[in-house]
């Protein structure tokens, strides 16, 4: 999945048995490979009481993110992975925290956030009793303004039995059904790419579980060059998602970063896709957005093509954007169909810039201005 000149830098670095100078060569590709997409360490970690809170991420205004420093390793190590600088073992890359007491100071000062998010990584690596240390924490320290608890997973397809057999499913199990008593919504976000992950018993039973707690589970995916970039494919895993009670969430294109342009599916290309599978599937499924595009600015989504006087531009909506303005402004690309990504694109009826850009194609706006 390397571009040709990486695997032949290396190949040959890797024959001249010289370690030390392969180690360099390999951190440098990685820099290379673009390990934090979309701005995540210049825009996304917030200050707080002068300190950055490493770990954290509060991007859009509703939403902060948790990276538990224990739950930054994952099930499954996908080559298609934006986070995957958290699992290289370079501490340079790393983001993660231990402590939550400087989160919930943070949520207490920030009423306009109503879900905090647990991410990795994978969040259910972590031991049960930590994860239930977190919660309790979280539901002891009464936060009016969080009404929604959110964990990121692949755990369902990669490891069901979180939820069956392991020693603390049952603690794991137990916090989710507090979580809920306590009067938030459990949001269980699952990773799943195929309708084949949906087909043994132990996912089927791991997900009765989670919903006996009262949890819901709603599903998110990339579209994937020679996984899924298939309409059929992706009909079945939502008809499917929704019979097992799952609510079909997000189909997110491949970012710019790591093996992209082995994965990568271009915007034109995946929403026909999308629209291929959208059309196939009664409306419980048509729950889903896609595809969407995590960018700096925000979650873009690729609507479709339309035609102005006859020529072809590519639409585009904000879903979540950095300034909450954005959210719901159509917007229009040049017809592209080799885009994968909202930087290919060159805005439509001659204008120069996006109206999220200021003439120097930078966000046309300052961070959290209105909240830090
Ligand atoms: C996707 C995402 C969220 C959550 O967005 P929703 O549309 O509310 O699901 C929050 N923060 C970041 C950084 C994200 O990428
Ligand atoms: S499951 Fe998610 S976090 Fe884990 S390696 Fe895959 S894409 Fe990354």
């Amino acid at each position: 999945m390397l571009k040709e000149d990486h695997f032949n830098l290396l190949a040959s670095a890797y024959r001249s048995g010289e370690k030390q100078r392969l180690q360099s060569l390999i951190k440098e590709i990685r820099y290379t490979l673009n390990p934090h997409p979309a701005g995540q360490l210049e825009y996304n970690i917030p200050t707080f009481r002068g300190q950055r809170l490493n770990g954290i991420q509060h991007k859009y205004r509703e939403t902060v993110l948790f990276f538990a420093k224990r739950a930054q390793t994952c099930h499954a190590y996908c080559t298609f992975c934006f986070r995957w600088p958290q699992f290289i073992g370079d501490s340079e890359l790393k983001i993660g925290r231990n402590d939550i007491g400087i989160l919930i100071d943070y949520l207490r000062e920030h009423p306009e956030v109503t879900d905090l998010l647990f991410t990795g990584g994978d969040p259910m690596v972590m031991k049960a009793s930590l994860f239930a240390e977190y919660i309790d924490a979280i539901i002891d320290a009464d936060l009016p303004n969080i009404k929604n608890i959110r964990i990121g997973s692949r755990v369902l397809t990669y490891w069901p039995f979180r939820f069956l057999t392991d020693d603390d499913s049952g603690l794991l199990l137990e916090t989710f059904d507090k979580i809920v008593s306590s009067g938030m919504h459990l949001a269980f976000m699952a990773h799943f790419n195929h309708p084949r992950e949906l087909d043994t018993k132990e996912v089927v039973e791991a997900i009765e579980k989670i919903k006996e707690t009262g949890a819901e589970i709603r599903t998110q995916s990339p579209i994937l060059r020679n996984i899924n970039d298939d309409p059929d494919l992706w009909a079945e895993m939502w008809e499917r998602q929704v019979q097992l009670g799952c609510i079909p969430y997000y189909m997110f294109l491949v970012r710019d970063t790591g093996a992209q342009h082995y994965f990568g599916v271009p915007l034109v290309e995946a929403y026909n896709i999308f629209r291929d599978a959208y059309r196939q599937v009664s409306g419980l499924a048509r729950t889903v957005r896609g595809p969407v595009m995590s960018t700096t600015p925000g979650k873009i989504q690729v609507l479709g093509v339309s035609y102005v006087h006859g020529e072809p531009v590519i639409n585009l909506i904000m879903l979540q954007g950095r300034d909450p303005d954005w959210v719901l402004k159509p917007f229009y690309a040049e017809y592209d169909e080799k885009a994968y990504w909202i930087d290919d694109l060159i805005p439509a009826f001659g204008k120069e810039y996006f109206f999220f850009e200021d003439q120097y194609g930078d966000l046309e706006y300052s961070l959290f201005s209105d909240l830090n």
